[in-house]
């Protein structure tokens, strides 16, 4: 594939003459990246394998990482499985359309490919206009994963899937930046007591609020010394840019002095450093010091396009101090700590 159709649609009155081009490149087996709320997904028609197969090649996407499968209307959870879990309405009649992922047993509708050999299949129905209608016209549920190579940041913008996978799609939209920033929240509603996989806006308080859940153990894992640089071959490193991330505990006693220091030590190395910051107006003796923003919700919706602007100063090594992980900080963290490679506590 070397053309990729950029087609661009407005993001609060999309024209349908554009969203049927669109929609027809999938339902003819093709490859679409689109917005949703969350970030851009790399959209297939989700019960073509064929289809799904060319989101793995156009990602790099190893084929056992499942996608998820996105929905316009609430009765297409039929096409998708044969036993709606119980408490399925109680959950999606709260937060759908919108930022929450379930994972429910497939049907045999649901070719491996798309759930990467599982028999469960994730689905969502996302609420960004674009994304709705496109799958409407679609007129078959389409699989999506984030519309990134795999291993680096999820994108926001059109821009990011124009870098990442322009010459490797059929199209991509172009519908303005992402609300959120963050991918969706996942949680396993096949368990008596479901399981949250993937923290999101959805947060584990706000799920709380209305059903019982536990969160995977890959979410209360706590590392408290400091940690050894990690493998760089982990099977699923995910978030992350090409700067190596040093985060930076609360811990940390005076953790301005801390920063200095390691902005001399790895200078003194030829390394540019970066530093992100939460702060507005702080001012660091670095390569490139960039502010993310304060609240939480400012943060998550900068967090991917601003590793990625360090990515485009070369900066090798980007400093980042923890936040607090309650509510949408929880998912910060979660994508923080899973972009580290090494964590400082002291
Ligand atoms: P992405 O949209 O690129 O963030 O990728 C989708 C993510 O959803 C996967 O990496 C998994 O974390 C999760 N997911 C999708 N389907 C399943 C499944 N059947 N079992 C467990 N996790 C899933
Ligand atoms: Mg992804």
């Amino acid at each position: 594939m070397s053309k990729t159709k950029i087609i661009k649609i407005n993001p609060k009155n999309p024209q349908i003459n554009k969203i049927r081009q669109a929609a027809l490149i999938i339902k003819n087996g093709g490859t679409v990246a689109f917005p949703t709320e969350t970030v851009y997904g790399l959209g297939a028609n989700a019960l073509n394998a064929k289809a799904v197969k060319k989101i793995f090649k156009a990602k790099k996407r190893p084929a056992d990482n499942p996608l998820i499968v996105h929905i316009n209307k609430y009765d297409d959870l039929r096409i998708l499985t044969d036993k709606i879990p119980p408490l399925t309405k109680k959950i999606t009649r709260k937060y759908w359309p919108g930022p929450l992922t379930i994972l429910v047993k497939k049907s045999k509708n649901v070719p491996d490919p798309t759930t990467g050999g599982q028999k469960t299949v994730a689905v969502r129905m996302p609420s960004n206009k674009i994304a709705r209608l496109l799958i409407k016209e679609s007129g078959v549920p389409v699989a999506a994963p984030s519309a990134n190579l795999f291993g680096k940041p999820s994108p926001t913008s059109a821009k990011h899937v124009i870098d990442d996978l322009y010459g490797r799609v059929d199209a991509i939209v172009d519908g303005g930046t992402t609300d959120i920033g963050l991918e969706s929240t996942v949680l396993d509603i096949t368990k008596k007591v479901p399981i949250l996989l993937r923290p999101g806006k959805i947060t584990k308080e706000n799920l709380r609020g209305i059903i019982k859940i536990k969160l995977d153990q890959s979410l209360t894992g706590k590392r408290t010394k400091i940690s050894k640089p990690r493998s760089p071959g982990m099977k699923y490193k995910h978030y992350t840019p090409n700067a190596r991330v040093i985060l930076l505990k609360n811990s940390i006693k005076n953790v301005d002095q801390r920063i200095s220091e390691l902005v001399q030590i790895y200078q003194n190395k030829k390394k540019r450093v970066g530093i992100v910051t939460t702060q507005k107006n702080k001012k660091y003796k670095s390569n490139l010091t960039l502010f993310l923003g304060k609240d939480p919700k400012k943060i998550a919706k900068n967090l991917f396009s601003v590793f990625r602007k360090f990515d485009s100063q070369k900066i090798d090594i980007l400093l980042i101090q923890e936040i607090a992980d309650n509510d949408l900080g929880f998912a910060i963290m979660n994508r923080l700590n899973k972009a580290a490679y090494q964590v400082i506590t002291k």
